[in-house]
């Protein structure tokens, strides 16, 4: 069956749902099509988006501006991306947030992973983090009667003799094709982190060791085929940054990274306590990283890819009971935070035990037999953290003073986690313009497509920027929103 519309939206995550809806507010039809039974790809975990300039932020005396988080975001990246689209994009996050607690969305606090002296406080926490988000998106496109169609791929751009993208094919719940043509297609398939083969074609990274096994997989994230890059490509489109992850790090090795995100609680805390400023070694039992930091996970996975991609925590029995009774000393994202009593920490490292990634031992030595590194070398490392401990100073890796806390080095148990990398999205995919307009290899936009959210390829340069946190799930939501006025404005 064919169907007529204004804008066809392929994707129902962030992106999508946040395209859909400005359609439906500016008055044009769209049809949304999804792929999954349900919407909301990635978009159902994030905890929070980056926005500047929100009421929110005026309400709470926050003063950051966008010229200071665009300075920041260039600083990061060395000017080594699209600086004028992320320029848009920055500019529209404001009102963006603004627009989603229009709409009934909540926001819960502005947290960071870092310490508050270097946040820009941009990070606005959802209420029932990304999951009610999307309900929320979901439940006013229903009621505005957009037509969103679940079970339904989009499969093939149609393009006219003059390159214009007029549509696309796609195949909906009961296997037949349906051809929907409008005056634009939106790209919103969520970038290629579920693609094995597009993985190993295009980022070097997935190849290194310890990777592979901890991709977020799972029914709502698997969706991410890469479907919307590859229809871009077939209409002409150029890519950009298709190398680059957003790297999340350390994860627990033996379980899978979705369920130590949103799984049970011992799963969360025992992830955060992986991430504890004790002592981190390399698998040589050479500290590699200011555990201080343990947080910013963009640079974690960073340290630990150039260290063989693995790491292990360290600690002993009474930094164990001090996480139980009086929680962590650095965030878990905004999952497990300080002041949160780990009560579930005994439950996890007995599990860990079983499943492998946790390790107990009653002598420095004994653990370091266990975990494959020189008992020599493992007490050598602990008793040099003690001394830095007892001046209140790490001259390796500048640990702050209040993460330097001894080891007793004569009594266990001690224990170790075994952390891998992972990671979360693809930042690689299809070259825009301002308008989110799909550009070809002249730069010339092509008429009739745009393409959003993690689609959208040249925004980093070799690292998500996490000081700009929250910037995947607000580029998506506002480049939703600013191709649909593009749209909007082209065809007044
Ligand atoms: C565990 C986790 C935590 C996160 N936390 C944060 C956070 O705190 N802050 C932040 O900023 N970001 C966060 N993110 C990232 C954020 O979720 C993404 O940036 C955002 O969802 C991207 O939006 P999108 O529309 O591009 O893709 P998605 O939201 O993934 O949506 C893509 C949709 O397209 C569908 N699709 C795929 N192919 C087709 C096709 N051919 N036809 C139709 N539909 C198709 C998919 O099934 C999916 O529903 C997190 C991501 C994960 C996985």
């Amino acid at each position: 069956m064919d169907h007529e519309t204004d804008i066809v939206i392929a994707g129902g995550g962030l992106s999508g749902l946040s395209a859909a809806l400005t359609a439906a507010e500016y008055g044009l039809r769209a049809i949304l099509l999804e792929k999954m039974p349900f919407p909301g790809g990635a978009g159902l975990f994030p905890e929070g988006s980056l926005g500047i300039g929100t009421r929110y932020q005026n309400q709470k005396g926050i003063t950051t501006t966008t010229d200071q988080v665009f300075a920041r975001v260039m600083e990061f990246h060395h000017w080594r991306c699209n600086a004028s689209v992320i320029r848009a994009l920055l500019n529209e996050s404001g009102e963006t947030i603004d627009w989603l607690v229009d709409h009934g969305v909540r926001i819960e606090g502005i947290r960071t992973m870092f310490p508050p002296e270097k946040s820009l406080q941009v990070w606005h926490i959802f209420e029932g983090r990304g999951a009610r988000l999307v309900k929320i998106l979901s439940g006013h496109i229903k009621e505005r009667g957009v037509p969103l169609l679940t079970k339904t791929p989009a499969k093939k751009l149609l393009v006219d003799g003059r390159g214009a993208v007029t549509g696309v094919d796609a195949v909906d719940a009961d296997g037949h094709t349906i051809r929907i043509t409008g005056r634009a297609v939106i790209i919103a398939t969520g970038g290629f982190a579920s693609n094995k083969e597009m993985l190993k074609k295009y980022v070097p990274d997935v190849s290194t060791p310890g990777m592979a096994k901890l991709m977020y997989r799972g029914p709502a994230v698997d969706g991410r085929m890469g479907d919307g890059i590859n229809l871009a490509l077939s209409a002409g489109a150029a890519l950009a940054g298709m190398g680059t992850l957003a790297g999340n790090s350390p994860y627990l090795d033996n379980e899978p990274a979705i369920r130590q995100f949103s799984g049970p609680n011992h799963m969360k805390q025992m992830r955060c306590a992986l991430s504890q400023p004790f002592l981190w070694v390399n698998k040589h039992g050479d500290r590699f990283y200011n555990e201080s930091f343990g947080s910013v996970f963009s640079d974690v996975y960073n340290a630990m890819t150039a260290n063989g991609g693995l790491m292990w925590s360290i600690f002993d029995d009474a930094m164990r009971r001090s996480m139980v009774d009086n929680g962590p000393l650095t965030p878990f994202n905004a999952i497990v935070v300080p002041g949160q009593k780990m009560t579930a920490l005994d439950e996890g490292i007995e599990k860990g035990i079983a499943s492998g990634f946790a390790f107990k031992a009653d002598t420095i030595e004994e653990l370091a037999g266990k975990i494959g590194i020189r008992p020599q070398k493992l007490r050598e490392t602990i008793e040099t953290v003690n001394r830095y401990a007892d001046g209140k100073h790490d001259p390796d890796f500048s640990r702050r003073p209040e993460h330097l806390v001894k080891f007793d080095t004569m009594q266990g148990p001690y224990y170790a986690l075994k952390g891998l990398r992972a990671f979360f999205l693809t930042l690689g995919g299809v070259q825009v313009n301002t308008r989110m307009q799909a550009l070809d290899e002249k730069g010339e936009a092509i008429p009739g497509l745009y393409v959003t959210g993690q689609d959208m390829g040249g925004l980093y340069d070799s690292t998500y920027d996490l000081l700009a946190e929250g910037s995947a799930s607000s580029f998506a939501l506002s480049s939703g929103r600013i191709a649909v006025k593009s749209i909007k404005e082209a065809t007044r």
